[in-house]
């Protein structure tokens, strides 16, 4: 089977550096589907009543110390220094000492909990939920790195809930809802849950992980999920309901994960005002339906051979003229998709038709419209869908209804 470092040199998606292992540098296509799967995603979260925020990608060893991140995961962070002369230094000493100030964010929770803590809160804000496009870094062995499926650099859909104990069964159910619309989007028919339990190495204590865990076992069961148990492989702050996709070659990737966290409130002393004026301490969700980005780019070009669904393909449609009289009437339809904001190339290269349809087809171009002078009379055109035999003799309105149909509704 076809690696997606494959498809992604055919269709001129992105490439990777020696100089930065890791870290993948996107190309004007690669970028388009990036940009397709992060609006998808922001526009689901959006009807899911979260709210987007943005935060710093480096923050203090100071936090991570209180995070329990330092201590538990800094063999995975990237420490960043600052420069700084030795203490005892003359003043003539030109030699300079790294202080480990600072590190890149693995993951945007704390960063999250500062924006919960910018100013007092209400119960009348709560459930609260916030999402993120965090940029994220991970300081993975190099061994292991291998394209887009383990990175040391991703974007994750990074989402925290504060709610009270009674919401968690709402909030489970909501998640579950968004994991099954958007892996559908996708293609993706089938994903199985697993419920992993408390590790070896874990903040807090037995009685906090004891709830934490029997809460989330019953709110899946109540929605009527199946699930496996996982001992020892939950989150160093709390068990994780995780959902793994199965793809058409029968392989099974995890991608989605939600957790229930009693610790970190704890740590950060995070609390908001009740009905009767008194603290009360929320709980903490963490979510993420697509995982890793670039990661859930790398699974679908691979479950699709890079033949994507037209709503999320880099260009929809490429027009393909096959003489120089019917030009003007493939402008004429290039212009009019485009106003349309259909992702739609006007191919210009020299050649037969095959030579012109293969070089498109290996590009994995889903749609295909042909224009020669008959159609350029007619005001037709000729459409071809990559992988498919048939071809369909369609007027310019009957393809743009098409286009929008293809578009995605939620
Ligand atoms: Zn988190």
């Amino acid at each position: 089977m076809a690696d997606h470092r494959e498809f992604a040199r055919d269709m001129d998606l992105f490439h990777f550096e020696e100089h930065s292992p890791g870290m993948v540098f996107w190309h004007p296509q690669g970028l388009r589907l990036f940009h397709s799967v992060e609006n998808l995603m922001r526009h689901v979260y959006q009807a899911h009543d979260f709210e987007e925020v943005r935060s710093p990608i480096a923050l203090s060893r100071s936090l991570w110390e209180r995070s329990g991140h330092w201590e538990k995961f800094r063999q995975g962070m990237f420490v960043v220094g600052s420069v700084a002369k030795a203490d005892n230094a003359a003043a003539d000493d030109e030699s300079a000492v790294i202080r480990p100030d600072y590190a890149l964010k693995p993951m945007s929770c704390p960063a999250h909990i500062a924006i919960y803590q910018s100013h007092k809160r209400s119960y009348r804000e709560h459930p609260m939920r916030l999402m993120e496009f965090g940029i994220c870094h991970r300081n993975e062995l190099s061994g292991t790195l291998s394209g887009c499926m383990r990175l040391r650099q991703f974007v994750q859909d990074d989402a925290h809930i504060f709610c009270r104990e009674s919401d968690v069964q709402g909030e489970i159910g909501n998640f579950l809802k968004m994991v099954q619309q958007i892996y559908k989007a996708f293609g993706y028919e089938q994903f199985s849950l697993q419920i992993s339990l408390r590790p070896q190495q874990r903040l807090g204590s037995d009685h906090l992980w004891d709830r934490a865990e029997s809460l989330l076992i019953a709110a899946v069961q109540s929605l009527g999920h199946s699930y496996q148990l996982a001992p020892n492989e939950g989150a160093f702050y709390g068990p994780k309901l995780e959902i793994s996709l199965q793809d058409q070659w029968g392989r099974s990737w995890q991608c989605g994960t939600f957790q229930i966290d009693f610790n970190l409130p704890q740590v950060f002393d995070l609390a908001f005002v009740n009905e009767q004026g008194d603290l009360e301490r929320p709980v903490m969700l963490h979510q993420a339906v697509l995982g890793s980005l670039e990661r859930w780019i790398g699974i679908l070009l691979e479950h699709h051979r890079g033949i994507l669904p037209v709503w999320v393909a880099p260009t929809q449609i490429a027009i393909a003229s096959i003489s120089d009289k019917a030009s003007i009437w493939a402008k004429a339809i290039f212009s009019r998709l485009r106003q349309l904001q259909i992702r739609a190339e006007l191919y210009n290269e020299d050649g037969t038709i095959s030579k012109k349809i293969r070089a498109l087809s290996k590009r994995r171009i889903p749609l295909i419209a042909i224009v020669g002078e008959q159609e350029a009379n007619s005001q037709t055109l000729n459409l071809r869908c990559l992988g498919a035999s048939e071809q369909q003799e369609m007027s310019l309105a009957q393809l743009e209804q098409r286009l929008l149909q293809s578009n995605l509704k939620f």
